[in-house]
């Protein structure tokens, strides 16, 4: 109830700079043109960025045009530790704008926010897949991070869901949002220091066999900031026996 009223309140200004936005516009999604843009950090300051920001209705926009621009674009390539590496992707390095839209869209109920993030989602994981050669490589799955149930139950929906079926649903990808469960509550991630983190999330996941075994996995969560919370899923995955495994996030820190 709370998220659906807060998200109706949504008053209309920048998330980051409190800046009104302008009125709506058309859809969103109508805007965009029919090709991709080139995959490059100048691509976000082109007309075309423009073109796809300028028309979103007003809850969708989040950001005002200077805000956007201000979030720094994660070069492709990057791999999360662990044996074996895993490549994660994500379109922005986690700064100040981009916690603020990710805040609204787990804590203030603002599920419109999973919108324009789920077209970066997309680009970047299109940008990943040509980049990885395309021919041959077989179509990834898409895996949400999972909730626990309670706390999905508290929030009303599971971000990573969203985020995870509206990106699958831009690229024709599937969208399996049972193949990984969480078997136990655990605390917050972002309220703990580093080793504390690794026990906090150790065992917290199980793996459906039959939706992971053979297949090309993308793990699907909003931020990657230790990377503890991926690792354990990576974990849950492996003995599943995937084909590949990668993760798709909005953000990762700059510091990895
Ligand atoms: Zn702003």
């Amino acid at each position: 109830m709370f998220s659906f009223v807060a998200d109706l309140l949504f008053p209309g200004v920048c998330l980051s700079c409190d800046r009104g936005l302008s009125p709506p516009g058309d859809d969103f999604f109508g805007a965009l043109p029919g090709g991709w843009p080139e995959a490059s950090p100048e691509f976000f300051r082109t007309d075309f960025f423009h073109a796809v920001l300028g028309p979103l209705k007003v809850p969708a926009r989040v950001l005002c045009e200077d805000c956007w621009l201000s979030l720094v674009p994660a070069e492709d390539g990057f791999r999360l530790g662990g044996d074996p590496p895993i490549p994660a992707i994500s379109p922005f390095l986690t700064g100040p704008a981009l916690l603020e839209v990710i805040r609204f869209l787990k804590f203030r109920g603002g599920r419109s926010a999973a919108q324009p993030l789920s077209w970066w989602l997309a680009f970047s994981l299109r940008r990943h897949l040509e980049a990885e050669g395309g021919t041959g490589a077989p179509d990834p799955v898409l895996v949400p991070v999972p909730l626990f149930h309670s706390r999905l139950a508290e929030r009303g929906y599971n971000q990573a869901e969203l985020l995870a079926r509206r990106t699958a649903g831009l690229l024709g990808l599937e969208y399996c949002p049972r193949a990984l469960r969480r078997t136990r509550n655990t605390r917050p991630q972002s309220k703990l220091g580093g080793p504390q983190r690794t026990v906090n999330v150790r065992g917290a996941f199980e793996a459906e066999p039959a939706a992971v075994e053979g297949r090309r996995v993308v793990v699907v969560d909003d931020l990657l900031t230790t990377g503890e919370t991926m690792l354990a899923c990576v974990a849950a995955l492996l003995p599943c026996r995937p084909l590949a495994i990668e993760v798709l996030t909005v953000g990762r820190g700059s510091d990895r």
